[in-house]
């Protein structure tokens, strides 16, 4: 589907480098390591101190780069806030040790804080049984399957610690920093109530959307082990439908890629991706399928170990969506095949 979004800074900001985005907004990249090899934060000028959005991987790399930016980036003015869009590790890792060295106070929805602590806790044999009992039960072979299981608990190795305390944000929630209000409007899908902050004070709108919209990669909706009665695609798309209904004109600042402009294309084209992928699985599922059946049919390349986990979570949530939607039927149950309903 044709889109034609508008980058305002076709370049991001230089490494240890801010550049500012909208009036008190300011860019800063942090790296990852991994193919996706960056994540965007934001730095909200908020009186005579900063509100930060968003922290980084909890790892040693990401701390000292921290350390070697604030004082150029923080000018002096100590951090009041930090708002954590929702509980990836990418999102909250360095949460817990900047609110302990700024003396400041966390923000994130209840949602994202409870499922935090819950992966957070969980010991190696049960992270791991749970996700390869899942995609087992989803027509995953016993070596790929064995393989997840081994990879233990891989997100208290992103995210040393969880902050104590927290300030709830909720859906509706406004926040005065600096001299804009924001209001919060939780997404859906990617993750259980990620929190996307909306601004209209000032010439032009902003959204820091986090990872529910991103402008050249869909964010990855998958069914959780301990949720597949849920239906995570569909409260994508809703609240994709619901942010696309935005201001057209709103600067975007989103988690991974550049600051654009073209929101509603922008929902419109994700929306039509997901759409496309569950027309695709329909054209097949005439002959059942089970989600790991369907892995070549949804993404084109092959896929490592690391891939293979966002895959299979991807192609159950599109097939627990159909059904959801009734278009297709369960079809035996080890491994749970779906076939289409004529
Ligand atoms: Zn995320």
């Amino acid at each position: 589907m044709s889109q034609s979004l508008n980058y305002p800074f076709p370049e991001p900001p230089a490494e240890g480098a801010t550049l500012e985005v909208a009036p008190g907004i300011h860019w800063l990249r942090l790296p990852l390591p991994f193919a996706l090899d960056h994540i965007n934060v934001w730095l909200l000028e908020d009186g005579d101190g900063w509100t930060l959005v968003d922290t980084g991987l909890g790892t040693d790399q990401t701390r000292e780069h921290w350390q070697a930016v604030a004082g150029l980036v923080l000018d002096g003015q100590p951090v009041r806030r930090i708002v954590v869009t929702h509980y990836h590790p990418d999102h909250i890792g360095q949460a817990a040790w900047l609110a302990e060295t700024h003396d400041a106070v966390v923000h994130l929805t209840d949602g994202e804080m409870a499922h935090a602590r819950r992966v957070h806790g969980m010991a190696d044999e049960e992270a791991g049984a749970r996700l390869a009992e899942l995609f087992a039960h989803h027509g995953l072979d016993t070596d790929r399957a064995n393989a997840l299981r081994q990879r233990g608990n891989t997100y208290r190795r992103l995210v040393p610690r969880i902050p104590d305390r927290h300030v709830t944000l909720g859906d509706g929630d406004t926040l005065a920093i600096g001299d804009r209000h924001w209001r919060v409007v939780v997404g859906r899908g990617h993750s259980p109530e990620h929190a996307c902050l909306y601004s209209e004070s000032g010439d032009q709108p902003v959204l820091i959307a986090g990872d529910q919209v991103l402008p050249k990669i869909s964010s990855n909706v998958s069914v959780r082990p301990e949720a597949e009665h849920e239906d995570p695609l569909g409260e994508f798309l809703a609240s994709l439908e619901r942010l696309g209904a935005l201001r057209s004109g709103t600067r975007v600042l989103p988690s991974h890629g550049g600051v654009f402009e073209g929101l509603p294309e922008r929902c419109a084209a994700l929306m039509h991706h997901h759409e496309a992928h569950l027309e695709r699985l329909l054209g097949v599922l005439s002959q059942p399928g089970t989600a790991a059946d369907m892995l070549p049919v949804l993404f084109r390349k092959g896929l490592d170990n690391h891939q293979i986990m966002f895959a299979m979570g991807e192609s159950v949530a599109h097939l627990r969506h159909l059904e959801v939607r009734g278009l297709v039927e369960r079809d035996g149950d080890e491994p749970v095949r779906f076939r289409r309903v004529d």
